[in-house]
């Protein structure tokens, strides 16, 4: 339970960073809450971490026209404890007071969460449920993905050597809008055996934009279409919830067999939307 040596740099700011990062063989620390772990164990003997902690511009959640731009570093207690985002975006809100327990999500950040993309984890299903953009810097330049197309695989994004997630943006919910985030949570991590995160638009009583993302299932994330379509075709919460595994190839582990999984997140599926549809 002891890492191996390591070299340990601490910038103050993002240039330095992204400097020091830059020949592509130094490792990023964040909240440490995943990355130390790992390193106790020995999964991962990075020999130079890169802590951002001391960056503070990193840190923040500002209002800009139509969205709401979150820096990679703000914690998850940020995200939950947010008036803006509890006005503006509830859906992270929601989302983010699930996460593990007190200490994690007080040291935990967003950006660490999704550049390790845990299949499990919570921040995908929200952020794809709302179309989330992903800024990733380095020293060479700046490239923004769909939120789909940064997270690849189990453990694995579209983050080249040197990158950072510097910055999440998500549109601010209109007035017609509803969401909501449900979990069934592995009781000893808090980690997603299943997660739901449903947002929809109304006019008139009429649903006209449904997303739905879906964590915990499969290798990775993914975004419901089939329900989302249902839903936008005014079919019911348990007609469109009934078609969520659509295509999922689940996974068993200890926690749940691929049969539970997809039980579960066809009962959270029909929850969740039951809570938005107007
Ligand atoms: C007991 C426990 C319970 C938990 N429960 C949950 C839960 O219920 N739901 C949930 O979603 N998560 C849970 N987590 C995970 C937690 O949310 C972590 O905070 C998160 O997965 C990683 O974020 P971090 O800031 O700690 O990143 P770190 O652990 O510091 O880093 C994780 C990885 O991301 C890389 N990285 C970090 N920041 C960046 C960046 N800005 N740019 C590029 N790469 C970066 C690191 O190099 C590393 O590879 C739990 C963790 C613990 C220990």
């Amino acid at each position: 339970m002891i890492p191996t040596s390591f070299n340990y740099s601490a910038p103050a700011t993002l240039a330095e960073a992204l400097g020091l990062l830059a020949d592509g063989s130094a490792k990023v620390l964040a909240g440490g809450m995943s990355l130390v772990p790992m390193m106790k164990l020995r999964l991962a003997t990075p020999e130079h971490l890169v802590d951002l902690g001391r960056i503070a511009d990193l840190a923040y959640i500002r209002e800009d026209g139509d969205v709401i731009r979150i820096g990679g570093m703000t914690t998850h207690y940020a995200i939950e404890s947010s008036a803006l985002l509890a006005s503006q975006c509830p859906l992270l809100t929601k989302a983010a007071g699930q996460i593990g327990d007190v200490q994690v999500r007080n040291r935990g950040t967003l950006g660490g969460s999704i550049a390790h993309n845990d299949p499990a984890a919570d921040w995908p299903a929200s952020l794809l449920a709302l179309g989330a953009t992903v800024k990733l810097q380095s020293s060479t330049g700046t490239r923004e993905l769909s939120i789909e197309d940064f997270l690849v695989d189990t453990f694995t994004t579209a983050l080249e050597p040197g990158e950072l997630v510097t910055e999440i943006t998500v549109p601010k919910d209109q007035d017609v809008s509803s969401s909501t985030y449900l979990k069934y949570y592995q009781p000893a991590s808090g980690f997603a055996i299943v997660g739901v995160a449903a947002h929809v638009v109304s006019a008139g009583g009429q649903v006209v934009r449904a997303r739905v993302g879906v964590t915990g299932l499969g290798n990775k994330a993914y975004r419901a279409r089939a329900v989302e379509t249902a839903i936008e075709a005014g079919q019911s919460a348990g007609e469109a919830a009934a078609l969520v595994t659509d295509g999922i190839d689940a996974n068993s582990d200890i926690h749940a067999s691929a049969e539970y999984r997809k039980h579960l997140a066809v009962v959270y599926t029909r929850r969740a939307l039951a809570s938005v549809l107007p």
